[in-house]
């Protein structure tokens, strides 16, 4: 299923442009177009739900080992997994998302902070 006005779901059918990461039937993963951090990614179910409690279970079990492949694929020792849903918990995109946000090392010299109160 998907919602005609859903952005990630314009990402699903290549309606909208991406820079893809990862596919799979039920998996998609892409770079975030406002990232926190160089490699942030995104990872959703391509069926579409608005919070993790929609999402069917076979979809969600796919996603943390998609995730996990991000993780080693950038080399980051240091990094945030997030996933927020509801305006109150700082959810934007009415589609679930995972967040994959490496972190710099510090030699690297930057910082970055997240979630942004
Ligand atoms: P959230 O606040 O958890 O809903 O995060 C939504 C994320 O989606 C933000 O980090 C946005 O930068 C990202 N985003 C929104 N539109 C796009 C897009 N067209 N392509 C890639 N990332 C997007």
């Amino acid at each position: 299923m998907s919602s005609a006005a859903c952005i990630f779901c314009k990402i699903v059918k290549g309606d909208i442009p991406s820079m893809k990461l990862f596919e799979s039937e039920k998996v998609l993963a892409f770079l975030d177009i406002n990232p926190l951090s160089r490699g942030h990614a995104l990872v959703i179910p391509k069926h579409h739900g608005e919070k993790l409690t929609d999402i069917p279970d076979d979809a969600l079990m796919e996603i943390l080992p998609v995730v996990k492949k991000l993780v080693k694929a950038t080399g980051a020792e240091n990094y945030n997994v997030l996933q927020n849903n509801g305006r109150i918990a700082h959810q934007e995109v009415d589609h679930v998302h995972f967040h994959m946000i490496p972190k710099p090392n510090a030699e690297e010299g930057m910082s970055i902070g997240w979630p942004q109160q």
